[in-house]
């Protein structure tokens, strides 16, 4: 098992909960519903996702990449690609996934592009994407999620918004306290 493959954060009561998924994202029967999905984000205008890459490189001294494949995915299969095939019911669903496996990113069909937050969301899962093609090193999984918090309120606050943690429903203790190796305790 991939070792980054269980990893998940989950941010209690928020709508915002975005994730690394490692090898239950790179199922055959997921990744052959999802390739059939078509273009994915029609809407976004074009260039968007290249100048969010070269913002993360620059702001982050990583190298820039190219694109990865987004896809949209509905909210029970990107539970499915989190939690595997068990009943998941009673936990949050992810909004977006970054698959370390696939280099791909799976955002929900509820994603909108004219939605600030849910163009933040892309940039979180593109951090990802960079993190992990630049080989960045950390000492926890979990450390991959505060860079990629960081990034994705630094960039909001250049969009005008001067408190992006309440943007997003999320407070900074509350990312500190679930992005920290357990081996911190
Ligand atoms: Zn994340």
């Amino acid at each position: 098992m991939h070792a980054l493959s269980t990893r998940r954060t989950i941010i209690a009561g928020l709508a915002a909960v975005t994730a690394l998924a490692g090898a239950s994202a790179g199922t055959p029967a997921i990744a052959a519903s999802l390739s059939k999905s078509g273009p994915a984000l029609p809407d976004l205008a074009p260039g968007t996702i290249p100048r969010m890459i070269d913002w993360i490189a620059t702001r982050s001294g990583w190298n820039a990449t190219m694109a990865p494949p987004v896809h949209l995915a509905a909210p029970a299969q990107l539970a499915r690609m989190l939690y595997g095939d068990k009943a998941a019911a009673d936990r949050i669903c992810p909004t977006a996934l970054y698959s370390i496996d696939r280099h791909e990113i799976y955002l929900s069909t509820s994603w909108n592009t004219d939605d600030l937050r849910d163009r933040s969301v892309l940039l979180h899962e593109l951090v990802h994407h960079l993190q992990i093609l630049n080989k960045v090193k950390v000492d926890c999984p979990a450390l991959y999620d505060r860079q990629a918090y960081a990034l994705q309120a630094a960039w909001l606050r250049e969009q005008g918004i001067d408190e992006p943690y309440s943007f997003l429903r999320l407070d900074e203790f509350t990312i500190y306290t679930t992005t920290r190796c357990p081996n911190y305790y």
